[in-house]
C-alpha cells in the first residue's frame, strides 16, 4: 500500500505542483522548468526543489 503512494509521488515529482506541466531539465543553471506556467523549480546538489514558494516564476 505504502508502495504504491510512494510511486505516486515519484510520478508526481516530474510535474509541476502548481499546474501539473510537465518539467523538462535545464542544465545550466540546473533547474525544472514548467512548460506550462514557466516556473522554475531550483535544483540542489541534484536533488530538485518541488516546492512551489522555491519556485521562480519565468520572466518570459
Ligand atoms: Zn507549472
Amino acid at each position: 500500500m505504502t508502495d504504491h503512494l510512494i510511486d505516486q509521488e515519484l510520478l508526481a515529482i516530474r510535474h509541476c505542483p502548481s499546474c501539473r506541466g510537465t518539467l523538462p531539465e535545464r542544465p545550466t543553471p540546473p533547474a525544472l522548468v514548467c512548460s506550462k506556467c514557466g516556473l522554475q523549480y531550483p535544483v540542489r546538489d541534484g536533488i530538485p526543489v518541488m516546492l512551489i514558494e522555491e519556485a521562480t516564476p519565468s520572466d518570459r
